[in-house]
This record gives structure tokens, C-alpha cells and sequence, in this order.
């Protein structure tokens, strides 16, 4: 037993695969306690906090959910793997905490460039991004900088709203509930092979995405919604995008536009379950604003549903099934 299995992994980690015994209540706050690093040398996901609130139609408060994400996700980072998941993400895949996008607050244009050259660095440095938001918009520059490596995509989109909103002819605008509209004009994202789930806002255009809105899951189930789901995505490069609004209030009260009617927990990760295999190409969680947090449920609603993407990255196609049994630095 090394140095690395006495806990506090974000330090003392010597591999960046494996899980050690960890105080839940001490220690750095990295994402599932991975090692906090900017060296990507062999690394197969890279956790990144993209905190930026600006851009909210309601409550601000966002940009402090990366630190509120990865507080509550120091209580399932011991864990083998997520209950009943087919693979364990943390064996299976080379995860750094990459800490977090840096911009200057003062100079609000510059933000989307900024996130979409921090994600870009990530990609070209051979790893795949996990964001962790920040309101919705940040969404947007994460998908141009995906798109650029692996064209135009097909989004899962976890929301109560289709953030689909006209934009009339300003484009230069900067708003969360606008952003996938751009993402469709740009090309970036295929509606027609792209799926909104949970929505539950009024929206007078669908703007050619596929929507399985909030009282279709609640009345089909979450197989069906994996089914329907499979069938649009099949043989694209997807990128995961979970808005934690998507959530019933109930469930997410710590958000900035919550909205009755809504998914439970349990039902988003039987569906994210039950897309192992997708090609996952990019993965975000957004929108947990601690400040109107209960007893830190949204925020591990977030970290579940972040270390649920991970699932997905440890099943994809071609993911390293083999690591863990052939890494030396294994550090349990
Ligand atoms: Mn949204
Ligand atoms: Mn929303």
C-alpha cells in the first residue's frame, strides 16, 4: 500500500488510474479526488470547471458550481464504480482534474473564445473534455471547439428549457438560453439527429431538434427515452450536454431557472445508463448554482450525473478496457 492508497488522491495519487481511501470530510477538492494537472501526457478525460454566470436569463450563482460539484463529489470518489454501472470509470480511464477556465471577468466578449481555446487545448493534448458549468452558454464554445475536432455533432440535450430561443440578427449576444439556435446555424450540431429530454418550456419553434419533452419521459419511461434516444444518435459522434434544470426542483432546487414538472434523479441516470456505448465525443454538466442549494442535493445531483458521463467515456467504442489490468502506476 503506497503513499497514494492513504487518501487525499488529488495530491498523492502516483497514477491517474484507481481509486484510494479517502476522508469524504477533508482534503483537496478536485473532481473524484482525481489528480489536479495540466499535463495530459496519456490522459483519457480531462474534468474542467467552466465558471461562468453572466449570460443568465434569472439567478446568477453558476460560477461557483465547478467548486460546488466537486465538494459533493468527494463522497462517491472511494467508491468502486456507481452503483450497478457494467464498467468502473475510474479503473478504466486516465482522468485528471484539469482546474478551471481562466478569463478576464472585466472583459465579458472575450469568455466564449476563451472556453473554446481552453476545451481545444484539452482535445489537442489527446484528451476528451468533461466540463463542469457554469449557466448554459458555456455549452456553446465547448461545442466549437469538439466540433472542430470531430465535425458536426449529435447533442443529448438534458434541459427543461430547448435554449433554443430566437436570436433574431444579434448574433453577437451572450445568453444561455439562445446558444443551441447558434449551435444548429453554425452547423456545429445536426438537429435533426440531435434530442432535447425533459423540456418543459414553452418554445414556439423546435428549430428542427428531436424532443422528448418532460411529460413524454414521465408517461413513456426512461427505456423508451433510451431507445428513441439510440436510434437518433446511432453511428454519430455525440456530445452530452445535462442542463441540472432538467431535474424536477424537488430534486435540483439549486439552479438558476428551476422548473416544476421535472425529472427525477434516479430517472436521467437509468437513461444515461442506458446509453452505454454512444460514442461520446464531449460531456458537460451545468448550471448547479449553489447559493440556492438545500442541503448540497444539486450540487450531487451534478456530481453524479458528471461521474454518470464518465460511465459513458469508459463505454464508448474503442474506450481502454484493458488499462486496468495492464497499468503499473495503478495507484489502489
Ligand atoms: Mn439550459
Ligand atoms: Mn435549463
Amino acid at each position: 500500500m503506497g503513499n497514494s492508497a492513504r487518501g487525499d488522491h488529488a495530491f498523492t495519487a502516483e497514477g491517474l488510474v484507481g481509486a484510494s481511501f479517502e476522508l469524504t470530510f477533508a482534503g483537496a477538492l478536485s473532481f473524484l479526488r482525481r489528480k489536479y494537472s495540466r499535463d495530459l501526457t496519456g490522459v483519457d478525460v480531462a474534468v474542467t470547471g467552466l465558471p461562468l454566470d453572466t449570460a443568465t436569463t434569472n439567478r446568477p450563482g453558476a460560477r461557483f458550481g465547478p467548486r460546488a460539484v466537486r465538494e459533493a463529489s468527494a463522497l462517491l470518489s472511494f467508491e468502486g464504480r456507481p452503483y450497478g454501472a457494467a464498467v468502473s470509470p475510474l479503473d478504466l480511464l486516465a482522468i485528471v482534474d484539469y482546474g478551471d477556465c481562466q478569463w478576464d471577468f472585466g472583459r465579458p466578449i472575450e469568455v466564449p473564445s476563451a472556453i473554446e481555446a481552453h476545451i481545444a487545448g484539452i482535445l489537442r493534448g489527446g484528451a476528451a473534455p468533461l466540463s463542469i458549468g457554469g449557466d448554459h452558454f458555456v455549452t456553446l464554445p465547448a461545442l466549437r471547439a469538439v466540433a472542430k475536432q470531430h465535425g458536426t455533432l449529435s447533442l443529448i440535450h438534458f434541459d427543461a428549457h430547448s435554449d433554443t430561443w430566437s436570436v433574431d440578427d444579434d448574433e453577437g449576444r451572450i445568453d444561455h438560453g439562445t446558444m443551441f439556435l447558434h449551435a444548429a446555424r453554425e452547423g456545429i450540431v445536426d438537429p435533426a439527429r440531435s434530442v432535447q429530454i425533459g423540456i418543459r418550456t414553452f418554445n414556439p419553434d423546435t428549430h428542427g431538434f428531436q424532443i422528448l419533452d418532460a411529460p413524454w419521459v414521465h408517461r413513456n419511461g426512461a427505456a423508451a427515452v433510451v431507445q428513441r434516444v439510440r436510434e437518433l444518435v446511432e453511428g454519430r459522434k455525440v456530445y452530452v450536454t445535462f442542463d441540472v434544470d432538467c431535474l424536477d426542483p424537488s430534486f435540483a432546487p439549486g439552479t438558476g431557472t428551476p422548473v416544476c414538472g421535472g425529472l427525477s434523479t434516479a430517472t436521467a441516470i437509468e437513461i444515461l445508463r442506458g446509453l452505454a456505448g454512444v460514442d461520446v465525443v464531449g460531456a458537460d454538466v451545468v448550471e448547479v448554482a449553489p447559493a440556492y442549494d438545500t442541503a448540497g442535493i444539486t450540487a450531487l445531483a451534478g456530481a453524479t450525473i458528471a461521474y454518470e458521463h464518465l460511465v459513458l467515456y469508459a463505454s464508448r467504442p474503442g474506450a481502454p478496457a484493458a488499462r486496468a489490468r495492464t497499468d503499473a502506476s495503478r495507484a489502489r
